[in-house]
């Protein structure tokens, strides 16, 4: 099932976008469990702009520790 995104997000834009509760705010944090170091980044994205998120944490993917080089742990907190 295919959903044409683009018209839909056109025809939201006039009503919803402009609310705040549309906006998401997410917070990654990235921990390396061999020692603990961690780094967060916070961000917030409009609900109808949520395939941004996914794009944006990709670049968490291959994230790993400059201690020791073990990958880090990702963990997210949504606030809406
Ligand atoms: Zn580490």
């Amino acid at each position: 099932m295919d959903i044409d995104f683009n018209k839909k997000a056109s025809s939201e834009a006039l009503s919803d976008s402009k609310k705040p509760m549309d906006l998401i705010l997410v917070r990654a944090i990235m921990s390396c469990t061999t020692c603990g170091k961690e780094k967060k980044f916070r961000n917030q994205f409009l609900r109808k702009d949520l395939e941004l998120m996914v794009v944006a944490l990709k670049v968490f993917d291959w994230m790993v520790c400059n201690k020791c080089g073990e990958l880090f742990r990702l963990d997210l907190e949504f606030r809406v």
